[in-house]
């Protein structure tokens, strides 16, 4: 296990976010990426994520672990310093009016337009440049606000990833998972 901590460029002199990564596994094979709290006013994901943390913790040291695996228990530390008389907001950017859950997807003409002339017939490799093409394409990304350097950092970590877990809730819904698959070289 690793832990590494991300800083995020300072929107003032002084102010300075982080974002806590917890690393299990090894890369290589299959690769999971968990965040919660991109909402940081939902405080059952960045609860989950710290019990998932420990048993992550007990697996690795039992050697268990045969993915990597990603952890960010708290994926927004700039919605969580928007405390105000005792309440955290945390979900909307306070400098832009921007939903910290919105507006983060790679646009998939783009993908399309700079990939669509690589692709082959080895699946393996298909997938390799996938990935790696989306990963540049997140590098790209401008981050010239901070909600924009969270989004770019979050992305950087997760879009290669076979598997994502986004952990939000509500007051008025139903338990629901929002699944994308993609088919995998080996079934
Ligand atoms: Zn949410």
């Amino acid at each position: 296990m690793t832990f590494a901590t991300i800083k995020l460029p300072a929107a003032s002199v002084g102010n300075e976010a982080h974002i806590h990564l917890h690393r299990f596994g090894s890369k290589g094979g299959k690769k999971v990426y968990i965040q919660a709290g991109l909402h940081a006013d939902e405080y059952p994901g960045p609860l989950g994520a710290q019990h998932l943390l420990r048993h992550l913790q007990q697996l690795d040291q039992q050697g268990a672990i045969n993915a990597e695996i990603l952890l960010v228990p708290f994926a927004n530390p700039v919605g969580l310093r928007q405390r105000s008389f005792g309440h955290v907001i945390g979900r909307c950017d306070w400098h832009t009016g921007q939903n910290f859950n919105r507006n983060m997807a790679i646009n998939a003409d783009q993908v399309m337009t700079s990939l669509i002339g690589s692709f082959g017939d080895d699946l393996l490799e298909n997938d390799q440049l996938m990935r790696t093409g989306l990963k540049n394409l997140v590098s790209q990304r401008s981050d010239d606000f901070e909600i924009n350097s969270l989004h770019k950092i979050l992305l950087a970590h997760s879009i290669d990833a076979h598997y994502v877990l986004d952990l939000h809730c509500d007051d008025v819904a139903l338990p629901h998972v929002f699944l994308w698959c993609t088919p995998t070289t080996d079934g």
